[in-house]
């Protein structure tokens, strides 16, 4: 038998920076008394970001989704935008909310991203964007994609939610296609507790997306379009700018469990570690591993909710697939034929805790969990 852990062990924890760090920037924010609509904190926070994620410019937002949303709102797309099922359900949604079609191509079987292959056939003269998502941080066929999208011309989005300080090629993950949205909620490995922001291609989007995140408002007297309020204030700025200095930090602890994870999963039977491209700097975002029903002895959902009597919480990342939402299950793309290769995979994967604050010894009491439930799995099935 194995011992359960006495506190539950969650998929991650928020990284957060110290209450005196975080108070002094209080401070500051409090003496100027400038607390939102583009301050200080706010500048400070764009220069930071340009230069950890090599960019030349980009925009701050309220939540990853509304960058999403907005940024698609100011490439003015219409008719179909081809995406991937397998997502968080934010990046459909931001289609949705500009009054886009979602075309859902089937993914790769290695990296989950959208099967950069099977992307032309879905094309019709009402196509105007690919929207990819850099799943778990693994970037996208960028360069297979990119030369679809110029034949055809048509913009190229990543969500890139999961990938922040991801770089392909010594290139930053930012700067591949005509866009890329970064989420900082607070599951994510960088955060502002909510907030998000879009680098971008094209220089002229730098004053539009500041307009459509402030109302359109650009004098005392002028709007220039129909705007929303999407913008961050001082105060997620200020945690940003604490939490970004603990990131090299958080990523080493995270490279390290990452690798204490592998060296103990390695050896069970039934599991796929999902890992990164060989020119890739990882993200650090998840940790993800597909369960082999057969060779295991059992399937996911067995073994999600089992390693939950263990108090050990892990995810589904991503169930349900977008196109079994019921607004969009009667679309053509969107039927499970057309896209074998996520619903096997929907069925397969599972994030396990990951965060810097996970010790060394609650990695290994998981891993020994988890080989306890296959050996035990794999008796009964033999049986
Ligand atoms: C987290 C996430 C989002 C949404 O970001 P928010 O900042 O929470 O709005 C969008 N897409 C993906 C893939 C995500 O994981």
């Amino acid at each position: 038998m194995i011992n359960k852990f006495n506190e539950p062990i969650m998929i991650t924890r928020s990284l957060l920076p110290s209450l005196d760090n975080f108070n002094n920037q209080l401070k500051e924010i409090w003496e100027s008394k400038w607390v939102t609509n583009n301050g200080p904190k706010n500048k400070e926070l764009i220069e930071a970001l340009k230069d950890y994620l090599t960019v030349d410019d980009l925009s701050l937002f309220s939540n990853g989704t509304l960058g999403l949303l907005l940024g698609i709102k100011s490439l003015e797309l219409s008719g179909e935008v081809i995406t991937t099922p397998f997502t968080f359900p934010a990046t459909v949604a931001a289609l949705e909310w500009n009054g886009l079609t979602p075309v859902f191509c089937d993914i790769d079987h290695v990296t989950l991203n959208i099967d950069a292959n099977k992307i032309e056939s879905l094309i019709t003269e009402r196509t105007s964007a690919i929207l990819g998502v850099h799943v778990f941080g693994n970037p996208c066929e960028v360069d297979k994609i990119q030369k679809v999208a110029d034949n055809y011309h048509l913009k190229v989005i990543y969500d890139g939610a999961h990938a922040f300080g991801v770089k392909l090629n010594g290139n930053s993950i930012g700067k591949f296609g005509d866009m890329t949205i970064f989420s900082f909620h607070a599951t994510k490995l960088f955060n502002t507790i909510e907030g998000g922001a879009v680098t971008f291609k094209d220089k002229t989007l730098s004053k539009k997306l500041q307009l459509i995140k402030n109302f359109g408002i650009s004098g005392p007297e002028t709007v220039e379009l129909p705007g929303i309020n999407a913008k961050l204030n001082e105060i997620q700025a200020a945690v940003g700018l604490e939490v970004l200095k603990l990131v090299p930090e958080e990523r080493k602890k995270r490279h390290h469990i990452k690798q204490l994870y592998e060296t103990n999963l390695k050896s069970i039977p039934g599991i796929r570690i999902l890992t990164k491209h060989k020119k890739q700097e990882s993200s650090y975002q998840f940790f993800v591993i597909e369960i082999d029903k057969r060779e295991f002895g059992m399937n996911r959902n067995q073994l999600h909710e089992m390693l939950k009597d263990y108090n050990v919480f892990t995810r589904k990342y991503f169930y349900p697939l977008c196109s079994n939402f019921s607004w969009y299950q009667d679309l053509p793309s969107a039927q499970q034929k057309n896209l074998p290769i996520a619903h096997e995979k929907v069925e397969k994967v599972l994030s396990l805790p990951f965060y810097g604050g996970v010790t060394n010894q609650e990695v290994k009491q998981i891993c020994d969990i988890i080989e306890f439930i296959q050996t035990s799995a794999s008796n009964t099935s033999s049986e």
